[in-house]
């Protein structure tokens, strides 16, 4: 029996939600925990609202506590023990491995587990279960910006620097961004950089809180971002802002980028984009007449068919320029994700080990095989991605059984109406969570996990500074941990001996395993991210320091250079028609995190943001007769939902804008689940839509 007596009065940690990981104080009165603020190197004292009220979660009235199984589809869930939960599953998917094969089985992984658990579940699917099917709901958000980062610099850290490089650097050019709602303790740098002289542009189809503090809001048609990077790119080239000998020492690929970028004159830019051509050329010169310079995308340009093309053609203006490989100056994804980074670099993508080893690269296989213990002909090969594993759920041929870990797909994945439909058929969906989220109320088995500060392990910030988590508490009676949970199935699998469930012993696994990788952790324990406020990867011995900045000789390609990629603007799946006039985009409010299974228990944050709505242009409602807090029904190809209208004049006139943290009408029962074909990421971004007003106020 665990001992829920609190250990200490305060504890240091971090937050639970977003990629800052904001250090934070949890502090116990002797009856419950309360959030204070701590002196952290990134977010210096700073914390949002959502993690000033983290601590609520700690008391959280639907808590679960003990497993849950239904004795038959759509019987009722009921209480079972941990045994008698654990064995059934374990039987079960034996009949469905022994019948239709491993890979029947299916895995979706989460980016807020700890680096301890993502790995473990990817070691968990390959070995334990030997499906190649894993994947996570990292491939909803950090996919493009990844694989981008590859194909352009040869290693994926998100963000290649420390975060206050960017109050250092001169000028800041942001893509469909918004950290003022989704980082908010990040524009802190921002402030600062603005303060000492520097300039902020950004691009965004919405006045987001963000754009209102930019000294440039280029407004575009969301769609377009590649037509508008190389109409930058021209605008350059043409006026003689290129910095030659940087494209000539330091990168390959200029002259094909240059071809395609000399199409797109400023004039036939702003018919593409919406953006006006002189606010094009003024964005060019602000940010090519800077010393220092920074690019930073977040979820707008990558969340859409074309995600890595777009990511690369901001890549190829910032390059031309020899804005990247030097101080203050790179190309930096806004991670969301509170392990975004960590979650994405050990093994719960379908096409990666440990350590952003490949799958189908043999020697990675010896390597991560050599750790494991296991012969390197027994690993699977790469499986599915999130949405195609998604999509074979329940097929004939396809994925039989399902366990879902730090995700709510049912909220967070494209389409959802079609995923409804497809989880239905299932033979088994197990899920593990620390509350009955909308998924795991559909599952056949639920097993009630620890959360945040009921366990230790780590995190990799967005900057890929790896970070403890202290445990405040043990987790309650009849909660294990996730870790935990793995090993009693591996135990039950016949597998129990390649498997531990103790975060530090995981934690010294995963760095051998990702020992000569890309995200090298050889160096790191958990004594020196404490002594140290966390350790920069790669950091490959003990002695080494680790690395806050990359790419300042050599860029990780073979041979040093950065790559330009040659990108033509593509139409995105669906544009508008008669039938859908407008476009719909999706994104995230200040107050919730991701599906909202958390920040939607906590009273606050719920009060402050109770339902989802859809902003629209005040202008365009005026046509439509729509009045603010009007109901008005939104339908896409995919279906209809009903939401309340909230005016703006902070909108485009042709773009409808709705938050998707809620269970209940998420707008993904709209959203197209078409994805870019490197990186897999579904289009969140853009889908054709049809408005019309339902209800008065
Ligand atoms: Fe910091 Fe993000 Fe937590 Fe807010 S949600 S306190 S920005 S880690």
């Amino acid at each position: 029996m665990h001992d829920a007596t609190p250990k200490a009065t305060t504890v240091l940690t971090h937050c639970p939600y977003c990629a800052m990981q904001c250090g934070m104080a949890l502090v116990n009165d002797g009856e419950r925990w309360s959030v204070a603020s701590r002196d952290f190197p990134t977010n210096r004292g700073g914390l949002c609202r959502k993690g000033w009220t983290a601590a609520a979660l700690l008391d959280a009235p639907d808590r679960l506590r003990t497993p849950l199984m239904r004795d038959h589809k759509g019987g009722k869930l009921r209480p079972a023990s941990w045994d008698e939960a654990l064995d059934h599953v374990v039987t079960r998917l034996e009949e469905i491995s022994e019948r239709s094969g491993p890979d029947a089985i299916g895995i979706f992984g989460g980016g807020g587990l700890t680096n301890e658990k993502a790995y473990m579940l990817g070691k968990f699917a390959r070995i334990g279960l030997g499906t190649a099917n894993i994947d996570y709901n990292g491939r909803f958000c950090m996919a493009s910006a990844a694989a981008a980062g590859v194909k352009a610099f040869g290693l994926d850290r998100g963000m290649p620097f420390p975060m206050e490089d960017i109050s250092r650097t001169q000028a800041i050019l942001t893509i469909g961004g918004n950290p003022a709602e989704t980082l908010p303790v990040m524009m802190q740098y921002f402030d600062a950089q603005r303060e000492a002289g520097g300039t902020l542009i950004v691009v965004d189809p919405r006045r987001s809180e963000t754009a209102k503090r930019a000294s440039l809001h280029l407004q575009l048609t969301p769609g377009t971002d590649a037509a508008l990077a190389n109409g930058l790119l021209h605008v350059a080239i043409q006026h003689g802002l290129i910095d030659r000998d940087f494209i000539e020492t330091r990168t390959s690929g200029f002259e094909a980028a240059r071809r395609t970028a000399s199409r797109y004159w400023p004039d036939r830019v702003e018919r593409i984009t919406g953006v006006p051509a002189r606010q094009i050329e003024q964005a060019a010169h602000m940010i090519g007449e800077a010393e220092t310079a920074m690019l930073l995308t977040g979820r707008g340009p990558e969340q859409q068919s074309q995600g890595v093309n777009n990511v690369l053609s901001f890549v190829n203006f910032m390059l031309a320029l020899g804005k990247a490989g030097k101080p203050h100056c790179g190309y930096a994804a806004l991670t969301g994700q509170g392990n975004g980074q960590g979650g994405r670099e050990h093994g719960q993508k379908a096409d990666q080990l440990p350590g952003y080893r490949r799958i189908d690269n043999p020697q990675h296989r010896d390597e991560v095989a050599a750790v494991w213990g296991v012969d390197p002909a027994d690993l699977p090969k790469a499986g599915l991605s999130a949405v195609e594993l998604l999509n074979a759920l329940g097929q004939p041929g396809g994925v039989e059984a399902l366990l879902v870990m730090g995700s709510n797909i049912v909220v967070a994945a494209p389409d959802s109406s079609r995923l409804l439909d497809r989880l239905g058929k299932l033979d088994l969906l197990v899920v593990a969570d620390m509350f009955l989220s909308e998924t795991a109320a559909l599952a056949d088995v639920v097993l009630p996990v620890a959360q945040w500060a009921e366990e230790e392990g780590t995190m990799t910030n967005l900057e890929g500074r790896i970070l403890l988590r202290r445990p405040v508490r043990p987790p309650p009676d009849g909660v294990r941990t996730d870790n935990e949970v793995l090993k009693g199935l591996a135990d039950r699998l016949g597998k129990g001996r390649y498997f531990t469930s103790d975060a530090r012993e995981t934690f010294e696994e995963l760095g051998r395993a990702s020992s000569g990788g890309g995200a090298d952790y050889a160096g790191v324990t958990y004594e020196r991210i404490d002594a140290e406020d966390g350790v920069f990867w790669p950091c490959p011995s003990p002695g080494h320091p680790g690395t806050p900045r990359l790419f300042l000789d050599r860029f990780a390609t073979e041979d040093g250079k950065a790559r330009f990629h040659a990108v033509e603007h593509r139409l995105s799946a669906e544009s508008p028609d008669a039938g859908f006039p407008y476009l719909l985009t999706t994104g995230r409010v200040l107050q919730h995190y991701n599906s909202g299974a958390q920040t939607r228990r906590v009273d606050e944050l719920r009060a402050a943001s109770p339902e989802p709505f859809v902003e629209i242009h005040s202008e365009t409602a005026r046509t439509l007769g729509v009045g603010d807090g009007d109901l008005v029904a939104l339908t896409t190809r995919r279906g209809r939902i009903v939401f309340k209208a909230r005016l703006t004049p902070d909108i485009r006139f042709d773009t409808l804008f709705v938050p998707f943290h809620w269970g209940a009408g998420s707008v993904n029962a709209l959203t197209n689940a078409v994805f870019d074909p490197v990186s897999k990421i579904p289009e969140f971004k853009i889908c054709a839509v049809r408005i019309e007003k339902v209800g008065a106020d």
